[in-house]
């Protein structure tokens, strides 16, 4: 019940205003992204990297409308892949970037803006010794998004893909890129979307997120299985089981914070296991998208913003 209005609410530049007061410091912030400096960052790195696990970084930032902040953000992962590669990492992290943080949302030259960005960043992951996965945002950026990979994946073929199990449209992206080499993260999709283009009931999402599945594990791709359902963890192991993948054709993503003992689990019985941190001072749209999958926390969320701590 509480999805929508949460959803609604990190898209709003007057509640983004007032919430960003916050220090990261304050517990929920604190539990979902470690840090806001990339130094902190590539620390929480190292961290997982030790105990067995991938990772993949976000520099958070979403829907610039401003080409100084895009490219202050380019600026920002080249900085972050050379610490990376300097502390002996890039083998075991990679980074996710959104499209809109590069200038996919400037009026007139988005789409070229952020292609331009994000061969940049993919040059320099490829130096680095690592690769780049292209989040997917909300469907209105769906086809620039996938129009934009294709062109990448000329030059870097390693370049990552993500397809949303809400959508409608989903089981044919998943057909069009089950190919030999191509990196896929499935996820179920995190934005507030209408009706006419994704499906609204959980039950029908989860479906599709196992129709999905199927064509992945039994295509000739790099399935990225990007859950913390329990059932869908499940059902991806015995399909992978069934279609004969062996460990490390796929691997398993969750996010930095959320089931850290299923993480450990999976990486201790040979999975690939990967987790993706967020960091950066833009929190906000973030950590409203994780409070609305789990309103449970809001309360916690609301405590700490009355305390200012
Ligand atoms: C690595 C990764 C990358 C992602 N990238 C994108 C992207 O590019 N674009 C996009 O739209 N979305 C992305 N998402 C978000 C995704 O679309 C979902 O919104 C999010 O993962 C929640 O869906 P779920 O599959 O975990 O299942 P849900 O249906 O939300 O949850 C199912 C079950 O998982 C467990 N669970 C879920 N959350 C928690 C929690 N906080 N604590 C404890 N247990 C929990 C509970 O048992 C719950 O019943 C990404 C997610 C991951 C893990």
């Amino acid at each position: 019940m509480l999805r929508e209005p949460l959803l609604l609410l990190s898209r709003s530049q007057q509640v983004k205003k007032l919430v960003s007061t916050m220090p990261v410091s304050a517990g929920i912030v604190r539990s979902y992204v470690p840090g806001e400096s990339t130094g902190s960052a590539v620390d929480a790195t190292a961290e997982l990297v030790d105990k067995g696990l991938s990772v993949t970084l976000d520099f958070l930032g979403e829907d610039t409308l401003d080409a100084a902040q895009a490219d202050a953000t380019v600026t920002a992962y080249l900085e972050l892949l050379q610490q990376l590669a300097a502390r002996g990492l890039a083998r075991s992290a990679e980074v996710s970037v959104k499209l809109s943080a590069i200038g996919q949302a400037l009026p007139d030259s988005g789409h070229k803006t952020a292609l331009e960005n994000a061969r940049t960043i993919c040059r320099a992951a490829r130096n680095a010794g690592t690769t780049v996965t292209l989040d997917m945002e909300d469907h209105t950026t769906t086809d620039s998004t996938l129009s934009i990979l294709r062109e990448l994946r000329k030059d870097f073929p390693e370049t990552g893909a993500v397809l949303q199990a809400y959508l409608h449209r989903t089981e044919a992206d998943c057909r069009a890129l089950a190919y030999e080499g191509s990196r896929v993260r499935l996820c179920k999709g995190a934005y507030n979307e209408p009706e006419s283009v994704a499906y609204q009931d959980t039950i029908d999402v989860d479906r599709s997120y196992v129709r999905c599945l199927k064509i992945l594990l039994a295509g000739q791709g790099y399935p990225m299985i990007a859950t913390h359902d329990p059932r869908m963890v499940e059902i991806a192991s015995s399909l992978a089981a069934r279609y004969g993948r062996e460990q490390g054709t796929y691997e398993f993503q969750m996010l930095y914070g959320i089931r850290p003992e299923e993480q450990a689990r999976l990486a201790a019985s040979g999975e690939t296991m990967r987790v993706y941190l967020p960091y950066g001072e833009e929190w906000y749209g973030y950590l409203m998208r994780r409070l609305a999958e789990r309103p449970q926390n809001l309360s916690f969320f609301v405590k700490s913003l009355i305390s200012k701590k």
